[in-house]
């Protein structure tokens, strides 16, 4: 409901009480019928111990017995008078007699009280009327205040046992936590010591959990805040706030600083339409300052976590800032077999129960879906009225997990898997045939963001300069995806859009920007021009004729089609080498280069005409 409503309701109704107390004091108060004996009855009473307590309230006493109220009389005298008037009658107060309680010093509050409502009910009444007066006003007051004290240091209990399935990282988070440990030994050689770390993976994959694991691995406090969180409508704000949090950090140095979602403020800057992005950079503006403002002595080290590398301000990841990047990826199937056992850890699992089955069937969890899943399964086991967590309620939870509604384009049946296998042992044979061809470093068909596996290739060395048939092996490499699902499945599958959007990109390049093509020659076609004000989009202004972009695009067609035969040709010849890689990806789920080395010299079971490689 409205708050207003309930304002103006609150309103109406103190008036109306105000009123009514206002126009109460003015009439007679009419007393309760009640029985109030006389003061001789009482003492009568008292003597012949019919009661055996007295309560003295407000000129009124009340006898009791036995805890029960059983007369009541007026009397306007102290206590000390109600004593001596009970001796001279002869009672006996006191032990043994007749007791006596005092229930207010006569000193009554609740009357002063009940005789003051009316003037206070006013002055709220005034009150409130004074403040929705200036409401508007006080509120933009107190905004900037409202969140300035949000951070403050905690120790984390987590450490890197708890975090399972991110071996790499970890290890490269080592460095840190020795140099929060004991800066000393890393400052006495004179070395470097990196300020920020970018960790870089998708939701829920254990960022945040690995940036606490390394403060509680470190034993030193911790400080969070979220980049979205300076995103605020003034100006200003962000940056006063960050100024403090590295304040407070400094302060309670060695600590860590973790930044979440920092591409809320590290977007490209100048990216983007119209204003709104302002506080932005002044947020971004004074983390950049206060990184650069660190000495060699300042133990404060900053973590950040993102999804999106790709949209960071290059200023962000230059070094002396978030010069170091830590990959996590989504779990493949060790890795999810180790994140069961860290949360199965501590709850009663049953004997029944094999983390390596569970992990099996959770292809595209994240380590956030998988503690979910053991702790839906611990709820339903509760609901069950089971003493332990069961395979059953583990398996039923994989279900209620996938079925939320986020996570339903994210359930591989075995037969995508089978497709995605195959589409990436595609690619990875490929690459390991051409000679020109990137070597492949690890492929895997764990999903990851809008992709259902992926292959990565490891350049041998940075390069500056591509040559034509570099181009042409990498064209062959990104079909093959799509090519082995072809030869396998007799079928073709969406998998391969995003493969066919880079090939043909690369092909038109070739042909409009590098003049790697024999028929157009050695020039380029278009013009291009950054927009920065649209954002980082290239556009290409025409400068040719109708008749040139029809060879364009018969040359790129060429070219594509090139490729194609060539890669549709190899893998044909390593059909039965092909099934050995997918079939050992669908086990496996990620294969990594030293072992996709040895499939490809494992013997085939029914040996085929294999493909020397082109020389
Ligand atoms: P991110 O910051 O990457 O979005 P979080 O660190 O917040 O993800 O992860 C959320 C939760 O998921 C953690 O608190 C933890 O319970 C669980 N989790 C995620 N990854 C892992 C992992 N690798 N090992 C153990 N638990 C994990
Ligand atoms: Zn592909």
């Amino acid at each position: 409901m409205n708050p207003r409503f309930w304002q103006s309701s609150l309103f109406y109704l103190l008036l109306l009480v105000g009123l009514f107390l206002l126009v109460s004091t003015f009439l007679p108060r009419a007393k309760a019928p009640e029985e109030v004996l006389l003061y001789p009855t009482f003492i009568e009473q008292a003597k012949n111990r019919e009661i055996d307590t007295i309560k003295q309230g407000e000129n009124r006493l009340t006898g009791l017995k036995d805890g029960k109220a059983r007369i009541k009389a007026d009397f306007f005298g102290s206590t000390n008078d109600l004593i001596s008037l009970l001796k001279d009658a002869g009672i006996i107060v006191g032990e043994g007699g007749i007791k006596v309680e005092v229930k207010s010093d006569g000193f009554n509050w609740g009357g002063i009280f009940l005789n003051f409502l009316p003037l206070i009910l006013f002055g709220a009444l005034l009150f409130f009327l004074f403040r929705s007066a200036r409401g508007a006003n006080t509120q933009a007051f107190k905004f900037g205040q409202s969140r300035a004290r949000l951070v403050s240091g905690s120790k984390p209990t987590v450490t890197f046992a708890d975090v399972a399935g991110v071996d790499e990282a970890k290890q490269e988070l080592q460095e840190v936590v020795e140099f929060l440990k004991s800066p000393q030994r890393f400052q006495a050689l004179g070395a470097r010591v990196p300020r920020g770390v970018l960790l870089v993976g998708p939701p829920g994959s254990g960022k945040t959990l690995l940036a606490k694991a390394i403060a509680g691995e470190a034993g030193v406090p911790f400080f969070s805040i979220s980049g979205s969180e300076f995103v605020e409508m003034f100006v200003g704000v962000g940056a006063a706030r960050v100024r403090d949090l590295f304040e407070q950090a400094k302060r309670t140095a060695p600590c860590i600083i973790f930044v979440d979602e920092i591409d809320a403020v590290g977007r490209h800057r100048g990216a983007g339409l119209g204003g709104g992005h302002d506080e932005r950079e002044q947020t971004l503006n004074q983390i950049l300052v206060e990184m650069d403002g660190f000495d060699t002595s300042t133990n404060v080290i900053v973590l950040s976590a993102t999804n999106r590398p790709d949209i960071l301000d290059p200023a962000l990841l230059r070094p002396g800032r978030f010069d170091r990047h830590i990959i996590i990826d989504q779990p493949d199937i060790n890795g999810r077999k180790a994140i069961l056992q860290v949360h199965a850890k501590g709850k009663p699992m049953a004997k029944d129960v094999d983390p390596e089955i569970i992990a099996k069937q959770t292809p595209g969890f994240s380590g956030a879906d998988l503690a979910n899943l053991i702790n839906e399964a611990a709820i339903l086991a509760a609901r069950r009225n089971r003493k332990d967590i069961g395979m059953g309620e583990l398996e039923d939870a994989i279900d209620r997990v996938i079925a939320g509604p986020e996570k339903k384009s994210r359930l591989i049946s075995p037969r995508e898997k089978e497709i995605i296998a195959y589409h990436e042992a595609g690619h990875a044979l490929v690459a390991k045939i051409l000679p020109q061809a990137d070597p492949v470093h690890k492929i895997s068909i764990v999903a990851r963001g809008m992709m259902g596996g992926w292959t990565r290739f490891l350049p041998t060395e940075d390069r500056h300069l591509w040559t034509r048939s570099q181009f042409e092996d990498r064209l062959a490499v990104s079909l093959a995806g799509r090519i082995a699902e072809e030869i396998t499945f007799n079928e073709i599958t969406t998998g391969a859009q995003n493969d066919l959007e880079q090939a043909t990109r690369l092909a038109r390049k070739m042909v409009t920007e590098y003049g790697m093509s024999d028929n157009l020659g050695p020039r380029t076609f278009g013009k291009r021009e950054e927009l920065v004000f649209l954002g980082r989009e290239i556009t290409e202004q025409r400068n040719y004729s109708e008749k040139v972009a029809e060879k364009i695009d018969t040359e790129v067609q060429n070219l594509i089609q090139t490729a194609y035969n060539t890669a549709k040709k190899l893998l044909a010849q390593n059909k039965a080498r092909l099934d050995l890689v997918a079939q050992r990806l669908i086990t496996k789920e990620t294969l990594e280069e030293a072992e996709l080395d040895a499939l490809f010299k494992e013997p085939l079971l029914s040996p085929q005409l294999e493909a020397t490689p082109a020389s």
